[in-house]
């Protein structure tokens, strides 16, 4: 049961071979064995979980369920959700129970979905391991000695240990598609503006957005069903109409033109997974699918400029947490200043601290127009980029990180060499176009272990079912997305 697809789930609850309290329970059981090794979760209510579930089966019972009604899904803990201590993985929210929803756990309880526990992840999502939280790093699942990716680590390990049937995410500069590389699983960032932010704790608010991170393409779809829509408390929220996301699914791919930037190819990709790509392109021929090659000349610009404007906004974002309007306050001090100083110089940690200070460096008179305002130029290049790559394609491949899952600890010391897992994905999130990382076979690690490969799929504005389909009809041909990792060295539950 914990392998089966959403709808398989969902039609296993219609025809009450399973309940949703029994489903719910047994996911509960999974992660009871398996987190305190892997620690994904880092706030599980059983109650909670098993009172939405008992709810979700009157409301099968009445024959008035959703296609997600009853579902056990895991929230990253960047979502407020009532009565949840809500911490966004750091020492500033420890203490944090969020007494309102955000609007994306509000659309899962309309939807009859069951929390089934907020995940881990990199505090305030700054990170690609996860190891910046505050409550430990979480262990890949493929690979204990290895990280998940980051920032949305705990999401991803659930997923892909089955801990859960689906979760959510959030991707900055690529913390959904660089963990769903790594791990092994299907994760999608949506177009910017599609997915309400309200509720969700900000980080780089012009780059943030929340997308599903699942088995397959086809399970991103239903959660997208879900999750995206209007919602007039976000200002950046886009007012369409509501999309069915499982519209194009199975349409067939021959004619479509799919751009190779060859900026993606280049030096910093490791060999073993470009050879995976190229496998998985070359699958996408036989598909019918037409290769074109493509520039996106500024890739290289891409991690610099985020690390001017992420930090910049973030520094401005995460000004609120002073001990007095939220978060830690420090249990002794001798003034005001102090107060701030102290609570702030306790609460946050050192990755943290370091982007409050950039941001605040290159925001401050003296620098802002040698680098705000350079890498928001910039920031408009990359998105032409884009643009003109989009005329002469209809979806844009490569990798989605440059390298399997690395070893815990190999990279904390070094911000800059972390800084580079995102080097194929903060782009799309600079130009707010919407991109995903679907599982494309696997490379022997330095030990010999074999890690999970992502191929990355970025698609033009609002063009998700696209990108879906793109992903569905290579899913109907490889059975990469079914793989999941033997967890045998733990006893087994399911
Ligand atoms: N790894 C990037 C960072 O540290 C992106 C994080 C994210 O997407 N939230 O900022």
């Amino acid at each position: 049961m914990i392998n089966c697809s959403l709808k398989a789930l969902g039609q296993m609850l219609a025809k009450k071979q399973v309940s949703s309290v029994e489903l719910t329970q047994e996911f509960l059981n999974r992660i009871d064995t398996l987190n305190p090794e892997i620690n994904a979760y880092i706030a599980l209510d059983k109650n909670k979980s098993l009172a939405q579930a008992k709810a979700a089966d009157i409301r099968i019972a009445a024959g008035s369920a959703a296609p997600l009604t009853g579902i056990p899904i895991a929230q990253k803990d960047i979502f407020c959700a009532t009565g949840w201590k809500t911490t966004c993985g750091s020492k500033m929210l420890a203490n944090f129970v969020a007494p309102y929803d955000a609007h994306v756990i509000s659309q899962f309880d309309a939807a009859g979905a069951v929390n089934l526990g907020k995940t881990n992840m990199d505090e305030f999502a700054m990170g690609s391991s996860n190891e910046t939280s505050y409550f430990g790093g979480v262990k890949n699942p493929w690979d204990f000695t290895r990280v998940p990716g980051g920032s949305s680590g705990g999401s991803a390990a659930a997923v892909a240990a089955r801990m859960c049937a689906a979760a959510t995410g959030t991707d900055t500069g690529g913390s959904i598609r660089q963990p769903a590389s790594l791990c092994g699983f299907t994760g999608l960032k949506p177009t910017y503006g599609v997915v309400s932010r309200y509720g969700m704790i900000a980080f780089a608010s012009s780059l943030d957005q929340a997308g599903p991170m699942a088995k397959s393409a086809e399970d991103c779809a239903l959660m997208m069903n879900v999750m995206a829509g209007f919602d007039e408390r976000d200002s950046t929220s886009l007012q369409r109409d509501k999309e069915d996301y499982t519209r194009d699914l199975n349409k067939p791919l021959n004619g479509l033109r799919v751009g190779l930037p060859k900026e993606f190819f280049a030096d910093g990709l490791d060999a073993n997974v470009a050879k995976v790509v190229e496998t998985a392109i070359a699958e996408y021929k036989k598909l019918g699918a037409e290769i074109v090659e493509i520039s996106l000349p500024n890739t290289g610009l891409s991690i610099p400029v985020y690390y001017v404007l992420a930090p910049a906004e973030a520094s401005s974002n995460l000004s609120r947490y002073d001990g007095v309007r939220y978060g830690h306050r420090a249990a002794e001090y001798t003034d005001l200043m102090d107060m701030y100083c102290k609570s702030r110089a306790e609460g946050f940690g050192a990755e943290v601290k370091r982007r409050i200070l950039i941001g605040t460096y290159v925001l401050s008179a003296g620098y802002y127009d040698a680098y705000y305002l350079k890498a928001q130029q910039i920031r408009r290049l990359i998105a032409q980029d884009f643009e003109e790559a989009f005329k002469h394609c209809d979806v844009i491949m490569g990798p989605a990180a440059p390298s399997t899952a690395f070893k815990a600890g190999e990279k904390v010391d070094d911000p800059v060499a972390m800084y580079l897992q995102d080097i194929y994905t903060i782009s799309t999130n600079l130009a707010g176009l919407p991109g995903m990382s679907i599982p494309a076979g696997f490379s022997a690690g330095s030990d010999g272990k074999a890690l999970p490969v992502g191929l990355q799929i970025i698609g033009n504005y609002f063009d998700e079912a696209r990108m879906l389909n793109v992903a569905h009809q290579y899913q109907q041909v490889t059975d990469w997305h079914t793989r999941m990792p033997e967890l045998n060295t733990l006893k087994e539950v399911a």
